[in-house]
């Protein structure tokens, strides 16, 4: 019998175990995917969002400026890198300028300091000649969103949380005063408490047991990555007012945004899709977000280093799935008639922003419910490694003297060396996937993509595990990389 019972890893679901980590509970996280985060917090646009967006009084306006305010103690806890760089929406036209001037209200409602420049002021951000006003908030930053996802699983890891991956929850039922929670395999989990995080999911769920429903729509959004060469004068996040989209929908406006790597990110777009699980990116969105660039360039300060937009410096294109609900606001907390059963259901963006402060506000009520007391040796923190790629020199020759990994490139675009491989494997909730190795370490995804890298990362996976090749993995069941041995290579090789 566990104490809670998490139902998916993603911001929600992390978030909430690290926080319930602090108390004597028994927690444990079921995951459908084969890794943590392998939802919509992992395919966002990394923008840790002031709070002028949301509208007043609804759950993503609370929560987006609470949550906000913990980036920095959390990263700082946890390690993760995150620039507090802050945002600016551009205008174009009066229009968008009226735009700008219902964005500041809002904000000034959520309680968001926001900063409406025009003329000198407006050009000390390098905007382009025809943008006539902007609106910037100091209190926007960027986050790697796996980074800090795994961070938090690796915390609440530590402290006691299991993870189980590759269960998919399929039903929730009462059984006297406990909850049963059914997975593939008949598998049954029984608990005292139940945190409905399931993302996409997460409307199925809540209707099983709750008698007031809604409905949840996965809704995609894709981005274009350029590399490393084009951060110049990409300092802060700029957007501009949100614009209808060719293939339809809304997002808060296109985005360049520096991420926390160093690449830049471009997007992203909204269009409604049936099946929960497509992430594949479209070519239609990959066209809207390079014909939006290439129309719009001149208005974004890189336009001073890099006069057009730069097609050859696209490197990846990656999209997620919104958990949009009709009620067109988050659901979160315990419903009347489901005492025990806890919602954090429908968090499309401002999420990944919001998550932290949703984790804290649901360990509060759980903890509460099960009278439960505070651990006093919870550990807020996790061992990361420090990236070959930001060290200095110095500190790379004593990587390289205590450890003879880290003088071997595996990663050549990115830098990442074979210690940090084998690191991101043995380390707690470690990689079992190509694709789990790329998140915890950025191999394969630099300019070739894990073209030259991901055999060598593959190799080093049956190393580690003592697995054959041909069953590692992309991400999970069903993505094996290699199909069939061509030839029976000498012995020791293969
Ligand atoms: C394109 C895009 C751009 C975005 N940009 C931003 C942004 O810049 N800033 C921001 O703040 N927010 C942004 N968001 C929103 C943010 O990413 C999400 O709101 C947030 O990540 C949702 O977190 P979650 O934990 O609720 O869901 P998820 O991350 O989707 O996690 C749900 C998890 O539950 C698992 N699961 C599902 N069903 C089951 C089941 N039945 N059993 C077991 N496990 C299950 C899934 O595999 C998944 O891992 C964006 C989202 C998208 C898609």
């Amino acid at each position: 019998m566990w104490d809670v019972v998490v139902i998916g890893s993603g911001i929600a679901g992390c978030a909430t175990a690290r926080e319930l980590a602090r108390y004597r509970l028994k927690v444990l996280v079921l995951e459908k995917g084969s890794d943590v985060c392998s939802g919509a917090s992992k395919g966002n646009s990394a923008m840790v969002h002031s709070g002028f967006d949301p509208e007043p009084n609804t759950l993503k306006a609370r929560f987006n400026v609470l949550g906000n305010a913990l980036f920095d103690e959390l990263c700082s806890e946890l390690d993760v890198p995150f620039s507090r760089s802050g945002t600016l929406v551009i205008a174009a036209s009066t229009d968008e300028m009226q735009e700008l001037r219902r964005l500041q209200e809002r904000g000034r409602k959520n309680g968001v300091e926001t900063q409406l420049l025009t003329g000198g002021t407006l050009r000390e951000f390098h905007t382009g000649p025809r943008v006539v006003g902007a609106l910037f908030a100091p209190s926007g930053g960027v986050v790697c969103p796996y980074n800090l996802v795994i961070a938090m699983a690796e915390c609440a890891f530590i402290n006691g949380v299991e993870f189980l991956f590759e269960t998919q929850v399929l039903k929730i039922g009462r059984d006297g005063g406990t909850w049963r929670v059914t997975a593939g395999g008949g598998r049954e989990f029984y608990a005292r408490a139940v945190v409905n995080c399931a993302g996409t999911d997460s409307a199925r769920l809540n209707n099983m047991v709750c008698a007031e429903k809604f409905t949840v729509v996965p809704r995609f959004g894709a981005h274009i990555i350029l590399s490393r060469d084009y951060i110049h004068g990409v300092d802060c996040t700029v957007t501009q007012t949100p614009k209808p989209l060719p293939s339809g929908g809304h997002t808060k406006g296109m985005g360049m945004i520096p991420s926390a790597d160093g690449t830049v990110i471009l997007g992203c777009d909204a269009v409604d899709h049936a099946d929960p699980d497509d992430t594949a990116v479209p070519a239609e969105s990959i066209r809207d977000i390079v014909n939006y660039f290439t129309q719009n360039w001149e208005h974004y300060p890189i336009a001073r280093f890099v006069p057009v937009f730069p097609r050859e410096g696209i490197i990846g294109a990656y999209g997620g799935l919104r958990a949009h609900c009709d009620r067109d606001d988050f659901v979160i907390g315990e419903p009347d008639d489901a005492p025990g059963f806890f919602n954090a259901a429908g968090i499309e963006s401002p999420g990944l922003t919001a998550g932290p402060a949703i984790g804290q506000y649901l360990s509060t009520l759980i903890s509460k419910r099960l009278g439960a007391v505070p651990k006093p040796d919870f550990y807020p923190g996790r061992h990361a490694l420090k990236p070959f790629r930001g060290m200095t020199d110095r500190e790379r020759a004593e990587a390289i003297a205590q450890n003879p990994d880290y003088a071997k490139i595996v990663c050549r675009c990115e830098l990442v060396t074979e210690a940090e491989i084998r690191d991101a494997i043995r380390r707690p909730l470690g990689a079992r996937s190509i694709s789990g190795v790329k998140m915890r370490t950025r191999a394969g995804m630099g300019r070739c993509q894990g073209g030259f890298c991901g055999p060598r990362v593959l190799q080093i996976l049956c190393e580690e595990q003592n697995l054959d090749p041909l069953s590692i993995n992309q991400s999970g069941p069903g993505s094996n990389v290699l199909q069939a041995r061509a030839c029976a290579l000498p012995r020791g090789r293969g």
